[in-house]
């Protein structure tokens, strides 16, 4: 011990890290105590019945991953090699890349400003020249981007109009509704994470749910390295070691308990954030779509430099600066290196909310000084201080 006193930075403040506690703990350690660790367990059928019932589907299978409830439902609904599957391009790389481990390609769609979602009319005219031409995509891949779902309406009668199947990728959603339906019974199967950073976490894990058992039944067996019932190991498909571990369900089912509080939680962030921001020229927070309850995953503001006198860019090296994280919004897929050469449709609405975009903190464990700490960073650099 030394005799000094230490005057302490505060801690950074980042952007979404995992809100857990007491329960998550004694969860954890009560399935630990119970001997079910290698690795599936009564917690984890558990935890698929209770996810279930919440989101309002039939089925769920509990995965290691969003991004392999990607795969599994992209796989499920029939994507393949040589396929082509419409994805929204304003989103994280997880919701493409099941795509091209199944050897089919990207096509990226531009988002609506309404939502940020993947524009349905970009959709509609897209699947009417594409079945014109006798080579209509085998699925669409839809992104509840920031956990605001996308416009499921026009969307989902565009796709039924040509039996084109949806895959909804609620990764941020969970929680939200549109039209008074729940993200994630909106597709054809629909994919949610549990990462660490996401609105509930089981340190890493995902969900697939479908509104039938069939399909997520079959996940299952795939995602436990389609191992055919024998007394010995027989396998007569390629499958997977996807399942999520029961330890990990344990922690999930206690996170589920306490959703509703996260989600009011998030949107109660959001709620300051518009109201210190209010008149302030040049900066507009996403818009909460009509008809839709999101879960403001993370709160996002875009920046108009001309009126606000600063760049997104400069707002979030400022932050940085104050120990506050704050990141650019996703970049669009059709942007990144990788998919380079991907056919892409539409303007650039996703490429200017890119260029504009800022993402705040926003996790539920965030106190108010927190958010006022936040707040005030913002206005300094707005303030021209
Ligand atoms: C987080 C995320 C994923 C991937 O989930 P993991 O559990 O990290 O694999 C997929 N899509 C979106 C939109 C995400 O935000």
């Amino acid at each position: 011990m030394s005799g000094t006193v230490a005057v302490e930075a505060p801690a950074r403040l980042l952007l979404s890290p995992p809100d857990v506690g007491d329960e998550e703990r004694a969860a954890l350690l009560e399935a630990f105590d119970s001997g079910w660790i290698a690795p599936l367990g009564p917690s984890v059928d558990r935890f698929e019945a209770e996810f279930a019932a919440r989101v309002g589907m039939a089925g769920a299978t509990a995965l290691s991953s969003g991004t392999a409830a990607m795969h599994l439902g992209l796989r499920l609904v029939g994507v393949g090699p040589g396929d082509d599957v419409l994805v929204s391009t304003l989103t994280f790389c997880a919701s493409a890349n099941p795509v091209a481990y199944l050897g089919a390609r990207p096509v990226f769609v531009d988002s609506e400003r309404r939502t940020w979602n993947l524009d349905p009319d970009l959709v509609a005219d897209e699947l009417a020249r594409r079945a014109a031409g006798g080579r209509l995509p085998a699925a669409v891949v839809a992104v509840d981007v920031l956990g605001q779902c996308a416009d499921y309406e026009p969307l989902l009668a565009a796709c039924a109009a040509y039996d084109v199947p949806v895959v909804e990728d609620a990764a941020e959603a969970l929680g939200a509704t549109y039209r008074g339906r729940p993200a994630g019974s909106f597709g054809t199967v629909a994919a949610f994470s549990f990462n660490g950073n996401k609105v509930i976490t089981t340190s890493g894990g995902g969900m697939l749910v479908a509104p039938d058992t069939d399909l997520t039944d079959r996940a299952r067996f795939l995602a436990s390295q389609a191992r055919e019932v024998a007394p010995h190991y027989e396998h007569a498909e390629i499958g997977y070691n996807y399942r999520l571990s029961n330890l990990l369900a344990a922690m999930g089912l206690a996170q589920l308990r306490s959703l509703d509080d996260k989600v009011a939680k998030r949107r109660r962030i959001k709620a300051a954030y518009a109201a210190a921001l209010a008149g302030r020229p040049g900066i507009e927070l996403m818009p909460d779509a009509e008809g839709g309850e999101p879960t403001n995953w993370l709160t996002a503001l875009t920046v108009d430099p001309a009126e606000a006198g600063v760049t997104a860019t400069e707002l979030r090296l400022h932050l940085d600066g104050c120990g506050i994280e704050a990141r650019p919004m996703w970049k669009p897929l059709h942007r990144q290196p990788v998919y380079a050469g991907c056919p892409r449709i539409g303007g650039e609405v996703a490429d200017e909310i890119f260029d504009r975009g800022l993402c705040l903190p926003s996790g539920s464990a965030m106190t108010d000084g927190d958010v006022d700490r936040v707040v005030t960073a913002l206005g300094e650099r707005l303030d021209g201080r």
